[in-house]
């Protein structure tokens, strides 16, 4: 029995021989494979992997970050693990996404998906559900890193933006913004995870304070789009296709890649409601051995054309297939020069990257999340004390891990620690998973709070 097994008292594989399922003491009995549909059962899957149940409702929303269950799904991953009956659902936006997993499928709503980091702790912990219910969640895999930059409005255009304001002269810039009373304002689509860390991250590191400096504030993608054209928005913390869209579209530039800021950084999730997983434990891992699949399906460079083609099609991402295309062999055009780049290690990547293991969800990278959540005062101080209790709730490596295993992955590609070690900013910075208070401390521009 490994630790998580013990940790959540109850048993992720009851075994063929028992034939039943623990559930918190109580045994259920799990469908027979005469139960499956004829096309599951016309599967060969070993009977110890089939699962409990075909069906699934998963939400993503229509960025990059979303493509491996867009592609389980249409390239059929899902059903070679008898997922035969998955409902890939488009999320109107991350607060429908965090509303649909508080219902669950049961309810109309979801049972797993897509997320900003760290909302899977953030409604295991009831801080950002309605009346602070807990909904216990866990992370299963990370979809991709990179895809994500800072777009800026065209009327910005000659005044620095790049990655390092300090230099350019452009953190001044904003500041005499704020101080003739005409804040520059820059939008995320939810607050307090992964794009509001992103542009406050970046910020900060070129000395502006993200929140006395300038205007941050959460708004939905279109509307922020539609604000940057007239010029109503300065500017756009979001994930591909939106910063290459805005750049074609002539309404901004690209300051900056989150890829430059933090090279092969963490970015968004796959993650399910736990009392699905109890439920069904196998289907959890069929689900996740097709994600996994899927990703690296998507990293093969020989499958990228088809890729886009799927991605950008109306019931997806509705884009034309050349906003797609250019990111993923990382060719941007960057700063108000819109200078092209053309460097495939920082374009989004979803199974490996040049650490090793993009897919595998690291407990030192939740740490981050929670970390750079108490920078900014989203979260208590004290909160640093709570975070290895919630990061091991929340944390689902070894589910990967078994579900690799099952899926044949060489084990030279399963990482063997739970940590990948000290991480790197391009400022100079560094998160030492072992001290995240020394990195706290490190950080000239914060806003902790007791
Ligand atoms: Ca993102």
């Amino acid at each position: 029995m490994t630790d998580l097994y013990s940790r959540r008292n109850f048993l992720w594989t009851a075994g063929a021989a028992a034939g039943a399922v623990m559930l918190k003491g109580c045994a259920i009995n799990p469908p027979s494979p005469a139960d499956l549909s004829p096309k599951a059962q016309a599967l060969s899957l070993n009977p110890s992997q089939i699962p409990e149940t075909t069906t699934v409702k998963l939400g993503y929303i229509a960025i990059v970050e979303s493509a491996p269950l867009i592609i389980a799904q249409e390239k059929g991953f899902f059903a070679r693990h008898g997922m035969t009956n998955v409902q890939v659902s488009k999320q109107a936006s991350w607060g429908a996404a965090r509303d649909n997993i508080e219902i669950g499928s049961d309810g109309g709503g979801i049972d797993g998906g897509q997320w900003q980091m760290p909302m899977p702790h953030l409604i295991s912990e009831g801080l950002i559900t309605k009346g602070n219910r807990k909904i216990p969640m866990v992370t299963l895999a990370q979809l991709c890193t990179h895809g994500n930059g800072i777009a800026i409005s065209n009327k910005h255009i000659g005044k620095g933006f790049g990655l390092d304001l300090a230099k350019s002269g452009a953190a001044d810039y904003i500041r005499d913004l704020k101080k003739a009373g005409t804040p520059f304002k820059a939008a995320y689509t939810f607050p307090r995870v992964n794009q509001d860390f992103w542009i406050r991250y970046w910020l900060s590191a070129g000395g502006v304070n993200p929140d006395q400096d300038l205007d941050l504030l959460a708004v939905p993608a279109s509307q922020t789009v539609a604000n940057m054209r007239t010029g109503t928005m300065d500017g756009f913390s979001t994930g591909d296709p939106w910063p290459y869209r805005i750049v074609r579209d002539k309404i901004g530039f690209l300051a900056v890649l989150n890829a430059q800021v933090w090279k092969d950084h963490p970015e968004e999730y796959f993650a399910m409601r736990e009392d699905w997983m109890r439920k069904h434990p196998r289907a959890t891992k069929a689900v996740l051995k097709a994600i996994m699949e899927a990703q690296q399906w998507c990293d093969d460079p020989k499958n990228r054309d088809e890729m886009v083609r799927i991605l950008a099609q109306r019931k997806y991402f509705n884009v034309p297939t050349t906003f797609l295309r250019a990111p993923y062999d990382g060719k941007y055009a960057m700063g108000d020069q819109f200078q092209e780049i053309s460097d495939s290690s920082i374009a989004t990547k979803y199974w490996k990257d040049s650490t090793g293991s993009v897919s595998y969800p690291y407990k030192s990278h939740d740490l981050w999340f929670l970390t750079e959540s108490v920078r900014w005062g989203f979260l208590p101080q004290a909160f640093l004390g709570e975070a290895d209790r919630v990061i091991n709730n929340v944390n689902g490596e070894q589910f990967w891990k078994e579900a690799a295993q099952e899926l044949g992955v060489a084990s030279a590609d399963i990482p063997k620690n739970s940590s990948r070690g000290v991480e790197k900013f391009f400022d100079g910075a560094e998160f030492d998973p072992t001290k995240p208070k020394a990195y706290l401390d490190s950080l000239r521009i914060k806003n902790i709070k007791a």
